[in-house]
């Protein structure tokens, strides 16, 4: 594959770039998988919220992709949190998916409200000792989370998935993690396509590249060494969201993205959200 791999902290390879299914339905995900793993991605991230990981697991098994080339990830939801229902879930996940094991499964938000991300962690622990998944994060975590997190538990994460692009940095939140070894995974890489793809220092960087917006966005992403899951259901734009690797942004480029900085979030803030 021409995606270059992130070495995760247990030493396992997480392919830096791959296909995001958020607000897919279960039903078009089959195809949109299946285009994507046709165009070459090999990671593929859903969530048990997001209702397609059968849709998901179709496409895989009608792919005919070598299962070692694939790397799968999805999420627990909120209201699964605890000890012996994480345990549950994760079968359930794993059998709409169709798979044996799992390459990366993660928490899908903190809920600190609820307290109960240490006891699901747990779960987490006894699911990777058991060889039932290769690597095991959370998303949306905070440093203070991650902070207790890691007092608490064995197993530093893996990867800290959050949402991440150039109106949202999160600078100190990368520094984090990175200081502690857990790879940050970028959500809503191209900011939903909504207003940032627009934005004039975007769009100029893209003519001076002979590039597009969304291309730009990614290649940044890549340069400051974050893994990337952007989402798209056309063709041509899964295509070009992985044609990020056969060219360089320069200095004076990623200072234009560095300073587009808003710290404006698209979703919810981890620290108050408690939707179960
Ligand atoms: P994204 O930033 O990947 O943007 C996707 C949207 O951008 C598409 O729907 C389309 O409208 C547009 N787009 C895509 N490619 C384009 C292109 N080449 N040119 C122009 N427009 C383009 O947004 P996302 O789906 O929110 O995030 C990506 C993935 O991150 C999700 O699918 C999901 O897997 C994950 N995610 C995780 C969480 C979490 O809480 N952990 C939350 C949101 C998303």
């Amino acid at each position: 594959s021409k995606v270059p791999p992130i070495i995760l902290n247990n030493g396992v390879e997480m392919p830096q770039l791959g296909f995001g299914v958020w607000q897919v339905p279960d039903d078009e995900a089959e195809s949109a998988v299946t285009t994507a793993l046709e165009t070459g991605y090999r990671s593929i991230d859903t969530a048990a919220i997001y209702g397609n990981e059968e849709g998901t697991g179709k496409a895989i098994a009608a792919s005919g992709v070598p299962r070692e080339d694939l790397f799968v990830t999805t999420k627990l939801w909120n209201s699964d949190q605890g000890y012996e229902s994480t345990l549950r879930a994760f079968d359930t996940s794993l059998e709409k998916l169709g798979l044996d094991y799992l390459d990366l499964y993660l928490i899908h938000w903190p809920l600190p409200a609820r307290d109960n991300y240490i006891d699901t962690y747990k779960a987490f622990e006894k699911l990777y000792s058991d060889g039932r998944v290769r690597a095991i994060g959370v998303s949306n975590f905070l440093p203070e989370h991650l902070e207790r997190l890691i007092a608490e538990t064995s197993v530093v994460p893996a990867v800290n998935q959050i949402e991440l692009h150039p109106q949202l940095q999160q600078r100190a939140a990368r520094e984090f993690d990175a200081e502690q070894g857990i790879a940050t995974e970028a959500w809503s890489p191209l900011g939903q396509g909504k207003g940032l793809l627009e934005v004039p220092a975007i769009v100029a960087i893209a003519r001076k590249h002979g590039r597009t917006p969304a291309q730009v966005v990614l290649r940044w992403h890549i340069q400051l060494g974050n893994i990337v899951i952007p989402k798209s259901v056309t063709p041509s734009r899964i295509k070009e969201n992985i044609e990020v690797f056969d060219f360089s942004l320069d200095d004076e480029d990623l200072a234009a993205i560095g300073a587009l900085n808003e710290d404006k979030r698209l979703g919810p803030d981890p620290a108050t959200f408690d939707m179960v």
